[in-house]
């Protein structure tokens, strides 16, 4: 790995170095894939928590980095967010989900993530009202998903922010929730239209029936301001029911649905027509 050094100040120091070099590679093939292409969308499945059919379809950005394979978003989003390199990547996505949404019945509406990097951008509502104009997207079939990450470190731009998008006729969800320290006077605080339940308060249900309770709780609290809740991660029929119990009204997870290719989904949606 030394000899990697070269060409490098002398300040290098080897200690330190495997884990930024594989950064810095990382993040080159990555702003190539941005430049050339080659990133793929992912298409997931929302459904009505009471007839089990879909409401929307939420768009996953996925990586085949040559010679290495499938890299999770996980790995990938927050060197993005890093480098900047989440605002050509987000837009993507977005772009993507609207052309592929013209597949789709008119009510099936389209989740896309969005990271505190792209939302800091004062362009990036312009640039979001572009792509919907470009594209013939009817705004309010969007929902952009958002952490609590930048609400809590900016409250009042995020805010801003967040009215600009709402200005568009968008709407935005609170991602995530209960993996964080948001709380439900968020909701209402940033004028959230959708709340998401993390996973790991789906997961929590196996460990103790305080969870379900707790669950029950926040979705209660939700929806006492208004504010429809989604579940996610939803691996079995149990967790679909209780879940449909708590209040939720839209699901998502393998249960119903692995994130699959733009075909995939479509070939849902044009057989449903046809039948
Ligand atoms: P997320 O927004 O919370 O997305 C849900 C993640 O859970 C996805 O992982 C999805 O594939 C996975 N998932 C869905 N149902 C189930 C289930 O039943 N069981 C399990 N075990 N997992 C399930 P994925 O696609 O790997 O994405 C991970 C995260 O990366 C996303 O979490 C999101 O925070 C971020 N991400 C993905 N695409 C984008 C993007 O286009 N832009 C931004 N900014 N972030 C993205
Ligand atoms: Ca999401
Ligand atoms: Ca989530
Ligand atoms: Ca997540």
């Amino acid at each position: 790995a030394k000899d990697a050094g070269r060409g490098r100040c002398m300040c290098y120091e080897p200690g330190m170095d495997a884990d930024r070099e594989t950064r810095n590679e990382l993040e080159l093939d990555l702003r190539q894939a941005i430049e050339n292409g080659d990133l793929r969308v992912a298409f997931q499945p929302l459904v009505s928590a009471s007839n089990r059919e879909i409401v929307a379809v939420e768009a996953l950005v996925r990586w085949n980095r040559p010679g290495h394979g499938a890299v999770s978003p996980d790995v990938f989003i927050p060197i993005a967010e890093t480098t900047g390199l989440i605002e050509p990547l987000g837009l993507y996505v977005l772009r993507r989900a609207c052309e592929e949404a013209h597949h789709w019945p008119a009510g099936v509406n389209i989740a896309v993530n969005i990271s505190p990097g792209q939302f800091r951008n004062p362009a990036f509502a312009d640039q979001v009202g572009a792509i919907i104009g470009e594209t013939g997207t009817d705004a309010s079939r969007i929902t952009l998903e958002m952490t609590e990450g930048y609400l809590i470190q900016n409250p009042e731009r995020a805010r801003q922010a967040i009215d600009r998008l709402k200005a568009l006729g968008l709407r935005v969800a609170l991602d995530d929730f209960g993996a964080g320290f948001a709380s439900v006077g968020y909701l209402r605080q940033f004028g959230f239209d959708r709340m998401k339940i993390d996973r790991s308060l789906v997961l929590a249900l196996d460990e103790s029936s305080r969870a379900r309770d707790m669950l029950q709780a926040t979705v209660a609290l939700a929806r006492s301001l208004d504010i429809p809740v989604t579940a996610e991660g939803i691996e079995r029929e149990d967790q679909a029911m209780i879940l449909h119990l708590c209040g939720c009204d839209e699901l998502q997870g393998y249960l119903f649905g692995k994130p699959m290719p733009a075909e995939a989904i479509n070939a849902i949606f044009a057989g449903t027509d046809g039948a």
